[in-house]
């Protein structure tokens, strides 16, 4: 295992569960006779967005949202991850960042995102944010996003995308986290695959890049 493999070990969470295309789902997507939090295929809303992902000019309001987490991922063209957290309501940015394992093995985007957003905002008012990110977090992202009652989660590349392109992974999925939470984490929104033809393209070159230039910097 060189050493880019083990700074991402455990990075990514396991299944995402089919969802092609992003959709957006009611503001209360879990009733409390859910144990396990999911989502319905084909669900939809007209909603405004992010609180929804209903439609602008650039796609819905997910994938605007997925396209700034992208452009953090790009700083990382090997270890694509990347994350932003904006307000649900207003859709303004409250917070960003790449992976940067680099430096700490905790570093991974969701949690650049969460400590810039701490830096920026305070440790204050997380449940009212959505996070986008790339691929879907990890045990470890998943339970700093349950702790913080980030309520709202959403991600492209499902985890069988990223296991093809050679990143390991503890498996338990975001949903497995987010339902082993349950006594004091209630997620509004936890969607995979938004923008996913996308992310998966990048995880894909960057896999290549690795495969190319193994001795380089990870980031
Ligand atoms: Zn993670």
């Amino acid at each position: 295992m060189d050493s880019g493999r083990r700074q991402f070990l455990g990075r990514w969470g396991a299944v995402v569960t089919g969802v092609a295309a992003p959709f957006a789902l009611p503001g209360q997507a879990f009733p409390q006779s859910h144990t396990h939090p999911d989502l319905e295929a084909g669900a939809t809303t007209t909603a405004p967005d992010p609180q929804s992902g209903s439609g602008t000019r650039t796609g819905s309001g997910h994938e605007r949202f997925m396209w700034l987490a992208i452009a953090q991922a790009r700083r990382n063209p090997k270890w694509p991850f990347g994350a932003v957290i904006v307000g649900t309501r207003g859709g303004e940015v409250l917070g960003s960042g790449v992976n940067t394992g680099a430096d700490s093995p905790l570093l991974h985007g969701e949690v650049v995102a969460m400590n810039d957003y701490v830096r920026r905002q305070g440790n204050q008012g997380w449940a009212d944010t959505t996070l986008y990110t790339t691929g879907e977090p990890c045990s470890m992202c998943m339970s700093a996003l349950a702790w913080a009652n980030v309520r709202r989660v959403v991600w492209a590349s499902s985890i069988d995308e990223i296991r093809s392109t050679d990143i390991i992974q503890i498996d338990l999925t975001a949903r497995e986290v987010a339902a082993a939470a349950r006594s004091f984490y209630t997620p509004q929104l936890l969607l995979g695959g938004v923008l996913a033809e996308h992310t998966n393209h990048l995880f894909r070159e960057a896999q290549r890049l690795r495969e190319r230039f193994p001795d380089a910097s990870a980031v």
